[in-house]
């Protein structure tokens, strides 16, 4: 016999972060029957309502549904009672990164808004001891040399230590998850299984095919691949651009097809932010609530692509604020691939493991 064991503090913070009435709800199930990634065996959100009511922690952290919604919002369009389970069931997802989050700091740090100023500290003060250490800490005089201010093989280095370290914590906290996903799903329904399905799920995320149910959210599989493949751009054109450094071929020239390939990259990623955030500011109504971590995402992306291809022109028009705007980019590069486990951009590492583990269980 499952023994009840009902955390009111948990129910409260899933209140205020969703803006839902959880006590609102009657059960109706309008928003498992319209969901059109719901199984008919095994449906949500209405269950998570249920749980979230009664404050079950335990039952919502580590459950592979919340983690297959795709936020559509059309669960929220049809309930009845204006309950917003779509917002619940992000709000599920924030507590899901800062409970996991290790050290817990950081997934305090990036949730907080009184603490952004700490979390933007952190990395100045990094950047700072490492051109101080380094000797470069003076702006040179002449056309813009970024090397020559900034030392790119203690950077890189220092950067790459320190992003193995946080995703290392991550995957090992990655494994506390799946663990969690299995023990909280039937063990006769886990026995379906038959194995990973490693390329399946590959196919599902670069196709965004779980986006195409969405009836009320029609923009949002195109700004998502904009900023998914923008974004996956920009990684590959970083990792050229490290090579490049290292070999001497730094900066890249105007018309080098991974300089290119960067500023496309960048419009992509600007195209796909634009929609999202019209979609929050003006559709509010079919978008939902936007809190703190959707902001900070988007601010935290939009910054970092911004900062990017201004320090690029910057280099081009020798600009006085040249290496300020550098300074600003590596704090953004920082707070984006640093953060991204403890941040909603964590839903990379989360959305997939609980991806693999569901098709893994055979659920469709
Ligand atoms: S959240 Fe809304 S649609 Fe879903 S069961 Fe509750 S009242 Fe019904
Ligand atoms: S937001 Fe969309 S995918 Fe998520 S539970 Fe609601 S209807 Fe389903």
């Amino acid at each position: 016999m499952d023994i009840v064991n009902p955390d009111i503090e948990f129910k409260r913070e899933l209140s205020r972060m969703s803006g839902s009435n959880l006590n609102q709800c009657m059960q109706c199930g309008n928003c498992s029957a319209v969901c059109s990634l719901a199984p008919g065996d095994r449906p949500f959100p209405r269950k998570e309502m249920v749980w979230a009511g009664w404050g079950l922690k335990e039952k919502l952290i580590g459950n592979v549904d919340v983690w297959l919604c795709h936020q559509c919002g059309d669960c929220s369009t049809y309930c009845p009672r204006n309950v917003n389970p779509a917002d619940l069931i992000s709000a599920i997802r924030q507590k899901s990164y800062q409970e996991y989050a290790r050290p817990r700091f950081l997934g305090k740090l990036v949730s907080r808004p009184s603490l952004l100023p700490v979390a933007l500290l952190i990395p100045v003060a990094v950047i700072i001891t490492i051109l101080s250490l380094a000797g470069t800490f003076a702006i040179p005089d002449g056309p813009v040399d970024y090397s020559a201010f900034f030392p790119h093989a203690w950077l890189n280095s220092t950067f790459s230590a320190i992003t193995l370290l946080f995703y290392g914590l991550a995957a090992w906290r990655l494994g506390h998850f799946w663990r969690d996903m299995r023990r909280l799903y039937p063990r006769e329904e886990r026995m379906k299984g038959q194995g990973i399905k490693i390329f399946q799920v590959l196919g599902e995320i670069l196709s965004h095919s779980n986006f195409s149910g969405c009836g009320n959210q029609r923009t949002r599989k195109f700004a998502h691949m904009m900023v998914f493949f923008g974004f996956g751009l920009l990684i590959l054109v970083t990792l050229y651009a490290i090579w490049a450094a290292l070999t001497r071929n730094y900066p890249l020239d105007f018309w080098n097809p991974f300089k290119l390939a960067g500023n496309l990259a960048s419009l992509m990623i600007f195209t796909g932010l634009g929609i999202m955030v019209f979609n929050r500011l003006f559709n509010r109504r079919v978008f939902g609530k936007s809190g703190y971590a959707d902001w900070l995402l988007l601010g935290a992306i939009g910054l970092l692509t911004l900062s990017g291809s201004l320090v690029e022109l910057a280099r081009f028009g020798n600009w006085a604020i040249a290496y300020h705007l550098y300074f600003f980019h590596l704090v953004a590069v920082w707070f984006v691939v640093m953060y991204l486990p403890f941040t909603k951009l964590g839903h990379v590492f989360y959305r997939t493991t609980a991806l693999l583990f569901a098709r893994s269980v055979g659920r469709k």
